[in-house]
């Protein structure tokens, strides 16, 4: 079966691009608001990233806890780069929205007394992560899905979106193949709300499952938004070696130690404080810094949660005692597990308000894929799940607002039409036996990780940049070996590497650009933070040459920035 376009145009008002937490989250609030919302979801929404989350989602529920403590944590986690006034609104908002998600269903770990239990977190001066053991993100992601079942809410599942439309400036829709049917369909919106999550596969190995290709961010940069602070990439400080398969932050939240090869506790040295609960990017820049000078163990450190005990383990961390021993071969009741820095999270993506609107009219984001920005230079563990929440639901409500003002444009089926013609071209490119784009995808994965990882300098980014722009080259030759419509993830992946491709090309030039370390940006050449010249965010617009760079104000409400130390 060839792939063919669909005549007929779908219409809904509001069009949620991305069936994870961000995306269930705004397309319930926008229906509760009146709108007609459809998902449109490459996976069936619950495989989304989201049901990958481990450790917890935060909120200051504990008495000596406040809003403002946990923002002022978020702002010093950040590295003074977030936007102080959208971080008042996550953790301000934060109490309600899981209120509202323990009122859904979700099955909250509890203490004895009855209330949810918390355990402590990364960067976090109180415990403040509430959890589900260590599969919150599954146990939210389900019990959410079914409220958007029970609101009978239309799900183009299996529908992978390949471009947005933009008439006059303002997003009117976007194209979706239909995976099942090779089908290219044209839906129009009167605005979308992008919730495509991160872009980790650009690195090798990741924490993120492969359907992880910056997709949306990569559409909305493609169509004229703006993309903010894209050089700033999480590197979590405990993926198992050599998958990259994550260990949650839970390990150390419930009391887990790090350890170098001559067994000591090496946090002390870097963290004397916080120690293993120093914030993610002070973490792994000590575990890599002790991998390099000769008192690593095969190019890991160990993470030691033995003492813990049985029950803690077996009941609260259960998902990675099975994870390390069905991937590392190690029984974590017996023996520690050899863990390493791995790429984790985006903290940039498509800029938007605190109410997901983009720079393009039409057009809003929330999730992973945004940046409000709430993580600035670094984001914390459990952070991220509140986001999506929080401003999942926030864009939800502007969008079904803004849609009561807009009329449909009348969008014939001309872009689906256009889609099946460039796509038509890319299945007839190269022959049978050609380049693969897994073989592309690699070399990006692996340049990404060597030049423009845990430690950076302009020597490693600029090769890294080279060869970026080598593969984009040698991306228009790529072959696809499958020329069928029906089910073709070959013609996927290709288009998945494309977004990685443009992706990671602005967080290389962003990187070269700052010259200052930052959070999770961490300068050789450049090892201090400057806040004279480079405490602002990063805008990078597409050109056909490469991303254009300009820069914006941070806002600064409450906190000056001041020395990080943990
Ligand atoms: C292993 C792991 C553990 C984590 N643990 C935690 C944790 O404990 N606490 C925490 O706060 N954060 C955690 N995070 C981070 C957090 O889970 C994610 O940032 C968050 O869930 C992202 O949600 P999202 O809705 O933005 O995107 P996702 O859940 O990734 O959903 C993206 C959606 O977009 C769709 N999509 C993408 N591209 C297209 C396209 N082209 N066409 C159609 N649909 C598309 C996908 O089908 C999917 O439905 C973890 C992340 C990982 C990887």
């Amino acid at each position: 079966m060839p792939l063919t376009a669909d005549e007929q145009v779908l219409r809904h008002d509001v069009i949620v691009l991305g069936g994870g937490l961000a995306g269930m989250r705004a397309a319930l609030e926008a229906a509760r608001g009146g709108a007609d919302v459809a998902v449109v979801s490459k996976v069936y929404p619950t495989r989304s990233h989201s049901a990958a989350a481990q450790g917890g989602i935060n909120a200051a529920f504990s008495a000596e806890d406040s809003w403002e403590k946990h923002a002022f944590d978020t702002v010093k986690g950040s590295d003074y780069l977030g936007d102080q006034d959208a971080i008042e609104v996550l953790c301000r908002e934060a109490l309600q929205d899981i209120m509202e998600l323990e009122h859904m269903g979700v099955i909250f770990n509890r203490n004895e007394d009855g209330r949810l239990a918390l355990r402590p977190f990364g960067g976090a001066g109180f415990p403040r992560t509430c959890y589900v053991a260590d599969i919150t993100g599954q146990a939210i992601l389900h019990v959410v899905w079914e409220q958007l079942v029970k609101a009978r809410i239309t799900c183009y599942a299996e529908w992978v979106a390949t471009s947005l439309v933009v008439q006059d400036g303002r997003c009117r829709g976007l194209v979706a193949l239909e995976m099942r049917s090779g089908k290219l369909h044209t839906l129009e919106a009167k605005a979308v709300v992008l919730a495509t999550g991160g872009l980790g596969r650009i690195y090798e190995p990741s924490t993120n499952g492969l359907i992880c290709t910056g997709d949306g961010m990569a559409l909305a940069y493609r169509a004229g938004a703006a993309l903010m602070d894209m050089e700033f990439t999480q590197f979590h400080p405990t993926t198992l070696y050599p998958s990259g398969v994550l260990i949650t932050e839970g390990a150390r939240g419930e009391g887990g130690y790090l350890l170098n090869s001559k067994g000591e506790r090496f946090m002390a040295t870097y963290a004397s404080q916080r120690l293993e609960l120093a914030s993610r990017d002070v973490v792994s820049r000590a575990e890599q810094t002790e991998i390099e000078e000769g008192r690593g163990v095969n190019g890991c450190v160990l993470l030691d949660v033995r003492h813990l005990g049985k029950k803690v383990i077996l009941t609260r961390l259960y998902q990675i005692y099975e994870l390390a021993h069905d991937l590392a071969g190690v029984d974590l009741l017996e023996e520690p597990v050899p863990v390493r820095p791995g790429t984790h999270y985006q903290m940039g993506g498509v800029k938007t308000d605190v109410d997901g609107r983009t720079s393009m009219p039409g057009l809003y984001a929330a999730g992973e894929c945004a940046c409000v920005s709430v993580h600035g230079a670094n984001r914390l563990g459990g952070n991220s799940l509140l986001e999506t929440v929080v401003f999942g639901r926030r864009a939800g409500k502007a969008a079904a607002e803004e849609v009561r003002q807009v009329p449909f444009a009348g969008l014939s089926s001309a872009p689906g039409r256009d889609e099946h013609a460039h796509i038509t071209e890319l299945l007839q490119r190269g022959e049978r036996g050609g380049l693969r784009s897994a073989v592309v995808r690699k070399e990006m994965g692996n340049a990404m990780r060597e030049g423009a990882g845990v430690f950076r300098d302009s020597e490693g980014l600029a090769q890294t940049l080279e060869t970026v722009r080598g593969l984009k080259g040698r991306y228009q030759k790529v072959a696809v070996q499958d020329k069928g419509g029906i089910f073709n993830t070959d013609l996927v992946s290709l288009l998945e590497l494309g977004n990685m491709l443009d992706l990671a090309e602005t967080m290389v030039v962003g990187g070269l650009a700052r010259q200052e370390s930052r959070g999770a940006h961490f300068r050789r050449d450049f090892p201090e933070r400057d806040d004279i010249n480079w405490l602002r965010h990063t805008l990078a617009f597409y050109t056909a040459e490469g991303p254009r760079l300009e820069y914006a104000p941070v806002t600064c409400v409450r906190w000056q920035p001041e020395r990080r130390t943990y």
